[in-house]
């Protein structure tokens, strides 16, 4: 579900990144070296893992969370690199990554390594007005199913190559207004979970791609308004809702910072805004996270 900005929290608190620190670790006598970023992943924690073979391999694949890791190497074959994540389901615990590479020669080397998850700190909202739910007409409905079959399409899509490189940026500079993770209750009850990061603008602004990628879908929802959805290879894509202008077209290659359209307030959203997501391989993470990683 998305949730759309009602609510201006003001300056939150934001489910920050620990900061430039060391980087999680883990390590086999025969040399295999496994170390992931954010340090203490969270449920919703995007997770890149950066993998060092005793041997040089000509693959790498791995599984994390019942979900497959692509990696990426240098020419050489021994340093990989891999994004994965923890969905907000992911109760905390201890979760393998398992790896299993393939030498030149064609010999088969595994490894794996535990990989702890803690529980998020996300926020809740007491919701003290009644949902307004406007009814959708015949003709609303129709257009929300075909959407829904547009997203679902677009959402299987999954290139194991990778696109992205360096760090992930803002899309825009301004304020958060409500961050990933933020459940609404209403009676006590939770009715949504925000999943994305909205940042508090007006229409107009220019909205820039978090990192390169390929347009994979661009076109106006009835709930996400005028959205673009860009494929960053590795299963990973990120998404920008409720934009009063879109200004590429899918198949387009984007460079990461490149303007992908104005900031707006279509679709249903309560006024303008700008909402971010974060999805890799039906996983709805946490865009502040991402943003806040230093990579390679
Ligand atoms: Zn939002």
């Amino acid at each position: 579900m998305i949730l759309y900005a009602g609510v201006v929290l003001g300056s939150l608190p934001l489910c920050a990144f620990e900061g430039p620190a060391p980087e999680s670790k883990a390590k086999a006598l025969d040399s295999w070296s496994v170390r992931w970023q954010p340090l203490r992943p969270v449920n919703g924690s995007p997770v890149v893992f950066h993998v060092i073979s005793p041997d040089p391999l000509k693959s790498l694949s791995g599984k994390w969370l019942e979900h497959e890791v692509f990696f990426f190497s240098d020419a050489k074959g021994k340093v990989w690199e891999g994004i994965a994540g923890a969905s907000l389901e992911t109760h905390a615990g201890n979760y393998a990554i398992q790896l299993k590479g393939v030498t030149a020669a064609g010999k088969e080397l595994s490894f794996q390594a535990p990989v702890k998850v803690a529980k998020g700190k996300y926020h809740s909202i007491a919701a003290s007005v009644p949902k307004q739910y406007t009814e959708p007409s015949a003709e609303q409905l129709k257009k929300i199913d075909e959407d829904k079959a547009i997203k679902e399409r677009a959402f299987a899509h999954v290139t194991p190559e990778r696109e992205w490189s360096g760090d992930f940026h803002p899309p825009v500079k301004a304020q958060i207004s409500d961050v990933f993770g933020t459940s609404r209750t209403f009676n006590g009850k939770t009715q949504s979970v925000h999943q994305g990061l909205d940042y508090a603008v007006p229409e107009g602004t220019p909205v820039a791609a978090l990192n390169s990628g390929t347009v994979l879908l661009a076109q106006p929802l009835f709930f996400e308004g005028n959205c673009v959805v860009l494929d960053h290879g590795q299963g990973l894509l990120t998404l920008y809702m409720h934009l009063s202008k879109i200004e590429v077209k899918e198949g387009d290659p984007i460079k990461s910072g490149e303007k992908i359209g104005l900031s707006g307030g279509t679709g249903r959203a309560t006024g303008p805004h700008l909402h971010v997501a974060v999805r890799w391989q039906g996983i709805y993470l946490n865009p502040a996270t991402l943003l806040g990683l230093q990579l390679p």
